[in-house]
């Protein structure tokens, strides 16, 4: 059986196993109606807008075109 020379060292594994412990970053998207930051294929929490249609309208929003 074939069996390793030398004993890994802390280091050696440690950076090997840093690799597996990196976690991806969340994927963020822009809003086109107010360009803030929000998650793909979600409602904006800001506009209530999905893809510059208005799906939730937020209090006073309505209001506040007409004036
Ligand atoms: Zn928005």
């Amino acid at each position: 059986m074939a069996v390793p020379k030398q004993k890994t060292s802390r280091a050696k594994t440690r950076s090997r196993r840093a690799q597996n412990l990196k976690f991806n970053k969340p994927t963020v998207s822009v809003c086109p109606v107010c360009e803030t930051p929000i998650r793909p294929h979600h409602i904006c929490e800001t506009c209530g807008f999905y893809k510059d249609e208005p799906v939730l309208v937020a209090e006073g929003y309505s209001e506040l075109n007409e004036e």
